[in-house]
């Protein structure tokens, strides 16, 4: 057999050991699963959210551009009525820039981009002429315009949102612009501000060039966004996805676009903090599905005891097959399926094989083969056996008289053919319950139980005569006997082989005596 880790595991705990694995990697399996599908959701979700957000914004920005853009144009009309009465561009500028909230400053400049009128009037620039950006591409393009963030004539990083005005001959005066400072509170920060800042989310705005505009962390305003670039140039107004924002943190990202000014606004919110319920989630999960993992465990356990039981018995069995009632408590296991209920079979069958075997080899050792008497072995075990049961017995010991003389004259098969018959004699002679034996050459015992001495006697006698009245195959031959009695209750000082050795002695008296008769042992 080979040695195996397992050979003294029993079958229960093997079936219990399958179960509680696969119940394990079950559990596992779905919880794996669970997790998955979770986490998918929630990255789904959160993406899905951020750019519906995005987008809300971005739709908001335009509208307020389109409204800046309305206010100018209106303005426009109004300045052009008294382009030379500078109280009364102020007077405008002010109203533009207070009434309206939507700028920082408000100037305006004529033709030549000479400052006609500025709110608020804090770094004087009424008379300069204007060099910056978005001044000469309002006053070349002489038409309504949001520029390109750029730094203005006072260090501010601003947008600006200009409209033509036009007199009423449709001859170009200038412009009136507005600015909006970024890196200052603006309308842009109350926009977009507010807003968003739970659990890491942020938003931030680049414009077309990818100039950071509006960023939570005021010093990337200005700075052109290199890394995590999120929108491809061409391609839808708005969508998400995953990124690596600019300090490394992995972010779930929605994005729109700002059709007025191609600016991009992107709402951002960590990875981990999006996934963060998941920990709580699973521990749910596990709250629930534990409850019945165990009892699934439970039932296995109790069907592994069911299944195992029949063929641990029949192992236990197989220890002691020469036990006595092996057969019976076989016979008893509950086999209540089929490997059982064949194992068990066999093992019946087996039994009785063996059984009937050691029967067999039992006896042949017991048993005289010339005869078909015991022989002295069995007259042992039959002995010791009534010994164990307090039984009272007869003893007769016999012995051929004259044998050398047989077997002189008719030879030693005929001797054989006399032994034979004595045998003969002494079954047709005995009842059932009487044990004969062959206790030597030419010896015979024979055992009565539950005899009393008269009857002994009696029996010893008709042995003899019928012995005597018979021809043998040497003729006419006579026999000795000695009678002797083992009582049960005389144990401790007198055993049965002095018993035995007492009925020897009767039989040597009786064939001192002359042969052919029968002595009955003293103080029998
Ligand atoms: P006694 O009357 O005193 O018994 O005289 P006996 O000649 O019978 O003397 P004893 O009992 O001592 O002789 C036994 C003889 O039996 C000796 C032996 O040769 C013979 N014998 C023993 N076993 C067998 C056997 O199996 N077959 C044959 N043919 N003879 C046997
Ligand atoms: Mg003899
Ligand atoms: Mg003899």
């Amino acid at each position: 057999m080979s040695s195996s880790v397992f050979h003294h595991v029993g079958l229960r705990r093997l079936i219990l050991l399958l179960a509680v694995m696969s119940a394990l990697i079950t559990l596992a399996n779905s919880f794996y699963a669970t997790y998955r599908v979770q986490r998918e959701l929630l990255i789904t979700n959160t993406l899905e959210s951020n750019r519906v957000y995005a987008s809300k914004l971005a739709a908001e920005t335009q509208t307020f551009f389109e409204n800046a853009q309305q206010q100018l144009a209106y303005s426009a009309t109004v300045l052009a009525e008294d382009f030379n009465d500078t109280v009364n561009l102020v007077q405008e500028a002010d109203r533009l820039r207070l009434q309206t909230h939507s700028f920082n400053s408000v100037l305006v400049a004529d033709a030549k981009g000479v400052v006609r009128a500025t709110s608020p009037d804090t770094f004087q620039l009424i008379g300069q002429k204007l060099t910056t950006d978005g001044a000469l591409a309002a006053l070349k393009a002489r038409v309504p315009l949001i520029s390109q963030p750029y730094i203005s004539a006072a260090e501010n990083l601003i947008v600006l949102i200009s409209s033509p005005i036009f007199d009423r001959s449709a001859r170009y005066l200038g412009f009136v612009g507005g600015s909006i400072y970024l890196k200052k509170n603006s309308i842009l920060n109350t926009l977009l501000g507010q807003h968003y800042y739970r659990d890491g989310s942020y938003i931030y705005v680049t414009d077309s060039q990818r100039r950071m505009l509006y960023h939570k962390d005021n010093g990337r305003i200005g700075q052109t966004e290199t890394n995590n670039l999120v929108v491809p140039h061409q391609g839808p107004t708005n969508g998400s996805q995953q990124m690596v924002n600019y300090v490394g943190e992995k972010m779930l990202a929605g994005f729109a676009i700002v059709p007025a000014t191609g600016w991009e606004v992107v709402a951002l919110r960590p990875t981990l903090e999006t996934l963060k319920p998941l920990e709580g989630l699973m521990l749910n999960v596990l709250r629930h599905t534990l409850p019945l993992a165990l009892l699934t465990i439970l039932c296995v356990w109790l069907l592994a005891r069911l299944i195992a039981q029949p063929l641990w018995l029949l192992a236990r069995s197989a220890n002691k097959m020469d036990a006595n009632d092996i057969s019976e408590d076989i016979d008893k296991i509950p086999s209540w399926y089929f490997e059982a209920t064949q194992l068990k079979q066999a093992m019946l069958i087996g039994i009785n094989l063996l059984q009937q075997k050691i029967g067999k080899l039992r006896f042949e050792a017991q048993t005289d083969p010339m005869t078909g008497l015991y022989n002295r072995r069995g007259l042992d075990t039959i002995l010791k056996y009534w010994h164990t049961l307090h039984r009272d017995f007869a003893i007769i010991a016999l012995d051929i008289d004259h044998f050398k003389r047989v077997n002189d004259t008719f030879g030693h098969d005929t001797g054989d053919a006399v032994i034979k018959f004595i045998a003969e004699q002494l079954r047709t002679g005995s009842r059932d319950s009487d044990i004969l034996c062959r206790s030597g050459g030419e010896e015979f015992l024979v055992l009565l139980p539950e005899t009393s001495q008269e009857i002994a006697e009696q029996i010893a006698e008709r042995l003899r005569t019928s012995t005597a009245e018979m021809a043998s195959p040497a003729g006419h031959i006579t026999i000795s006997l000695g009678v002797s009695l083992w009582r049960a209750d005389k144990n401790g000082d007198f055993t049965i082989d002095q018993a035995l050795k007492l009925a020897d002695k009767a039989l040597y008296r009786a064939k001192q005596e002359g042969r052919n008769r029968v002595v009955l042992a003293p103080g029998v």
